[in-house]
């Protein structure tokens, strides 16, 4: 019979033992596990701590008992492992309560032993009130804090996932909070543009983020940075990473790899044919570029699970690797990544590129619509996709997906343009920001249309004598923000303009998003413009690159950040647009186009009522019928129909302004 023996009862041991019971019904199956508590949600944490999750039993998916029963499995919860003994095919315990040493035998081991925060050796770190957050026990502890101490500041450091869903956790207990990170901007996983939407979202709640900096000391009430500033810090989490637990492999004398984790074959086999090892102590392949990585995932982690329990029974499954998707929400903005960066499949010498858009997550019209961003990083020559980001209030977990799912199956991006997308109103496009970043892409590829990363654009202009920067946009969005320097030409004057622009100069468009430059490109190249270039993603991307990492040879202003405070999300900066200085109007202007329209510059002291809201009897307009009200919207035809809504509505002296370029020359 054989004998299923595993260490560690969480993600990977108890998927793995779960497995190995539906796979026979009757090997005995052990699982020892160090700490109180089995098949935890240790990815719940945080928001148990947040208030989002109301019980803590709600975290603890099944006691040794419940998975006893279900599985019979039997469970040694405090049960520490101190040594394998290859030879016997013995594992040797220590009851962390009682001391009771025991020893237990397998035919097949499958080591699940997870990894550890890493303990920074900053003075100060082994104080009171400095936590990690990795277990059940650390959440109570920082939850006991937070109720009997009362701290009113925090210092996050570290600016990853897990710390950044702490941030947002102790927003909400009350705190004022900072985060702390050594690189160059918070989620140094992702793309500094992807990170700036982040980025933008805790200065929102009001965090502070400290970049490019580490923690010297921790005091009782502050902590020291190494460029000299004290912040005030009544708590401190730290969160700088994990180390893969190791020590009773490599005492074992398994082999480590080059990753720095467990080393083990596509069959989840340690150097040992008899020990096989699963989640966050292996290290794996990277599915996109087959560099050894780690991982630490709880997808990779369950997956890698039920795979060794499969082949601990002789089964030949193998695991394919990882792509390394993550996502992260953190307030109400989401973001994520999968396969590789542009960084980082042009370091693995890769010849590759990439794309951004941004484009609404589901039709315009439809109240709700968000931007959702789509970067893809692709092959230059095949298209095949090499990786991806994206970033949304709304639907941007469901576009990472496509992003992971199109990695893994190696497609071309012109599959991807292909593909029909879930479609209706309030559910999508008909041309889904996958699809629109697919074409993109292949413009991109063709040479039909090129463009430039946000990233990329430092280098650009450092390899260029002279370039024309271009701002295609409507003259509110360019006086409220702008590339300085860049001459002005809204996409509208561009045509009747274009033999002014001289030809042989090098020309770098930009739009908002990216979309009217690509058309703006086009103009310019049938005039016989010599070298055009649009800005991937246009002013959205670089306002989002600026904020995260900033520009070497870019003097960009930057759009205010407007307050958000928990349970209100309503940007206060934006009820009316103060930044354009003209004179003053008396009658009432109205911009029925969507928030995210009106945000990128409007009419000086416009209101903004979306039409959707105006149709629905929203927005106050005042008692006086007779006052006169003019509205507005990009090209005319959004605002027309207000026109015809509010004279329903009993408005007697309603004007239809007409599209921004029509208000601009009549007022
Ligand atoms: C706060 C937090 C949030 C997270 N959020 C996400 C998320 O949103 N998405 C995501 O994909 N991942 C997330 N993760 C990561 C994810 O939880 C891990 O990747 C996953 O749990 C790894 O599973 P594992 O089984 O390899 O290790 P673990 O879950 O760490 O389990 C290993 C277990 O082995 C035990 N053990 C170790 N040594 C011994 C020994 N000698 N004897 C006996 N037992 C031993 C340990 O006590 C531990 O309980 C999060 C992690 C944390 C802490």
């Amino acid at each position: 019979m054989e004998k299923i023996l595993i260490i560690g009862g969480v993600a990977a041991g108890a998927t793995a033992a779960a497995k190995a019971r539906r796979l026979s019904p009757d090997a005995q199956i052990t699982m020892l596990e160090a700490g109180p508590d089995i098949s935890f949600a240790n990815c719940g944490l945080p928001y148990y701590i947040a208030g989002d999750i109301d019980s803590r039993s709600k975290l603890i998916l099944q006691s040794p008992e419940s998975f006893n029963e279900q599985y019979q499995v039997e469970v040694h919860t405090n049960t520490q492992v101190s040594k394998i003994d290859r030879e016997k095919k013995q594992v040797q315990t220590i009851d962390s309560q009682t001391g009771a040493k025991n020893t237990f035998e397998y035919t097949k081991l499958i080591l699940a032993q997870g990894g550890k925060p890493i303990q920074p050796e900053i003075p100060g770190a082994n104080a009171d009130h400095v936590f990690s957050l990795w277990t059940l026990e650390d959440m109570d502890k920082i939850d006991n804090h937070l109720k009997n101490n009362e701290p009113k500041t925090a210092v996050v450091v570290g600016g990853g996932f897990i710390g950044l869903e702490m941030v947002e956790a102790l927003v909400k207990r009350g705190l004022k909070v900072h985060v702390v990170e050594k690189m160059q901007h918070v989620m140094a996983i992702l793309e500094a543009e992807t990170a700036g939407f982040i980025t933008r979202e805790l200065r929102a709640f009001g965090v502070g983020i400290h970049t490019e900096t580490a923690v010297t000391k921790i005091n009782a009430d502050s902590v020291e940075l190494d460029n000299a500033k004290k912040i005030n810090a009544d708590m401190v989490l730290l969160s700088i990473g994990v180390r893969p637990t190791l020590q009773l492999a490599k005492d074992a004398g398994l082999a480590i790899g080059e990753a720095g984790g467990l080393l083990v074959n596509d069959k989840l086999q340690t150097s040992d044919p008899n020990i096989f090892a699963a989640g966050d102590m292996v290290e794996i392949e990277h599915r996109v570029n087959g560099k050894k990585v780690r991982i630490p995932l709880a997808g990779p982690a369950n997956r890698q699970g039920r795979i060794a329990a499969e082949n601990a029974f002789g089964g030949e499954h193998s695991y394919k690797g990882a792509i390394g998707t993550s996502v992260v929400r953190v307030f109400d903005a989401v973001a994520g990544t999968t396969g590789l960066s542009l960084k980082q499949a042009r370091a693995a010498g890769i010849d590759a590129d990439a794309i951004v858009v941004h484009k609404e997550h589901h039709t315009s019209y439809y109240p709700g619509a968000e931007t959702v961003s789509v970067l893809l990083v692709f092959d230059k020559k095949t298209g095949v996709v090499l990786g991806g980001q994206t970033a949304g209030y709304k639907g941007a977990d469901k576009r990472l997906d496509v992003v992971a799912t199109a990695c893994a199956a190696k497609l071309p991006v012109s599959e991807i343009a292909d593909i029909d997308f879930a479609y209706s109103p309030p559910i999508g496009t008909a041309n889904d920001a996958m699809n629109m970043a697919a074409y993109v892409a292949e413009n991109k590829m063709s040479g039909y249309s090129p463009s430039i990363m946000a990233s990329e654009l430092d280098d650009y202009l450092e390899s260029k004598q002279q370039v024309i920067v271009l701002d295609v946009r409507d003259v509110f969005a360019h006086q409220k923000s702008k590339m300085n320097g860049a001459y002005h030409l809204p996409l509208e004057m561009l045509q009747a303009n274009v033999e002014r622009i001289p030809k042989d100069i090098p020309i770098l468009i930009y739009d908002e998003t990216g979309k009217k430059g690509h058309q703006a490109l086009r103009t310019l190249v049938g005039a016989d413009c010599q070298e055009v270039v649009n800005i991937s993603g246009g002013h959205t991307s670089l306002q989002r690159y600026a904020i995260a990492a900033g520009f070497k040879h870019i003097d960009m202003d930057m759009l205010p950040i407007g307050k958000k405070s928990i349970g209100e999300k309503v940007l206060e900066e934006t009820e009316t647009n103060k930044n354009v200085d003209t004179a003053e109007l008396k009658k009432l202007v109205v911009d029925v186009r969507t928030r995210g329209e009106f945000m990128s510059g409007a009419f000086p002291d416009a209101i903004n009522i979306p039409l959707d809201d105006l149709m629905s009897g929203n927005g106050e307009l005042g008692e006086d019928m007779n006052r006169e009200i003019v509205v507005y919207c990009a090209t005319g035809a959004r605002s027309a129909y207000a026109q015809q809504v509010l004279r329903q509505r009993g408005f007697s002296n309603v004007v239809n302004g007409g599209g921004i370029s029509a208000m601009m020359s009549r007022y």
